[in-house]
């Protein structure tokens, strides 16, 4: 029996790069601009990607790792803005439904609408959601994100206790940067936790093609004009780890 194939993606290079050095026997290959690293990860095959960013970006990348890699399941690791104002930096989030929040087609439809697929959102499978949840757990409740990061590191950037979440998630082709763009999307979108700019172009294409799909996001800023982070530093320094931890802990074997 072939064993199956795993796609793993993310929206930034640093982050995907933790993850590439993880893989033994690595083969690169570019289609369109992106560079496709297979190998395995504790004996499981997988292909790393860079999506680059914005729908459209992550869901080619997501077309490639179905149509050349013949991945049967795709995980994307990645930060995201804080909406719900429990959230806090540092925090994980589980995507439970994932919105195209910047999908309008009214009058011809809803809100949110997807056209020809009737629905307003992608719902992730709640089984695997919980699996998920009760892997990535211990890296908070055993502290292991302080040990590989440093609390010292993690105090620069406020963090001192991050909390693991699940719930909905909104994603469209916009950075948000500021207070009313932030209010307008949770009056609209009142159960969303963050935003960000792929995760439900990923959904969408994994649903047409009856993939599993998993999206987990780092809360990097609060999508907001207030916030005083400074991005860069922030991936490379705290996320990249956060999705190395990750993958290494769904991967486990
Ligand atoms: N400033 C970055 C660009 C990152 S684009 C740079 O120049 O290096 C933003 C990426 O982070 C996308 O992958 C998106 O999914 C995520 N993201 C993080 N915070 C976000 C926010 N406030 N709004 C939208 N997307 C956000």
């Amino acid at each position: 029996m072939t064993q199956k194939t795993i796609g793993i993606m993310g929206a930034m290079p640093q982050e995907i790069d933790g993850v590439i050095a993880l893989l033994e026997n690595p083969v690169r290959k570019i289609i369109g601009m992106r560079t496709y690293t297979s190998g395995t990860i504790n004996g499981i095959n997988v292909v790393v990607v860079f999506s680059r960013w914005g729908k459209v970006a992550a869901s080619a990348t997501v077309a490639a790792l179905i149509h050349v890699f013949n991945v049967a399941e795709v995980i994307f690791t990645g930060v995201a803005g804080a909406i719900d104002p429990t959230l806090n930096i540092g925090d994980i989030v589980i995507a439970k439904r994932l919105y195209q929040h910047d999908m309008d087609a009214r009058p011809l439809m809803q809100q949110f609408e997807i056209p020809l697929l009737g629905k307003t959102f992608f719902e992730c499978d709640a089984l695997k959601v919980e699996k998920v949840k009760h892997v990535i757990t211990p890296l908070i409740a055993d502290n292991l994100l302080k040990e590989s990061i440093g609390t010292d590191v993690l105090a620069e950037f406020g963090i001192d206790t991050p909390n693991l979440h699940i719930g909905d998630i909104a994603s469209g082709d916009q950075f948000f940067a500021n207070n009313d763009q932030k209010l307008r999307l949770h009056a609209a979108l009142p159960t969303i936790l963050c935003v960000e700019m792929e995760g439900a172009a990923v959904a969408q294409v994994c649903f047409e093609h009856k993939v599993e799909y998993i999206i987990i996001r780092t809360i990097s800023d609060a999508a907001d004009d207030t916030s005083h982070i400074d991005f860069p530093k922030f991936i490379e320094k705290v996320s990249s780890k956060y999705s190395v931890a990750i993958i290494q802990q769904l991967l486990k074997g």
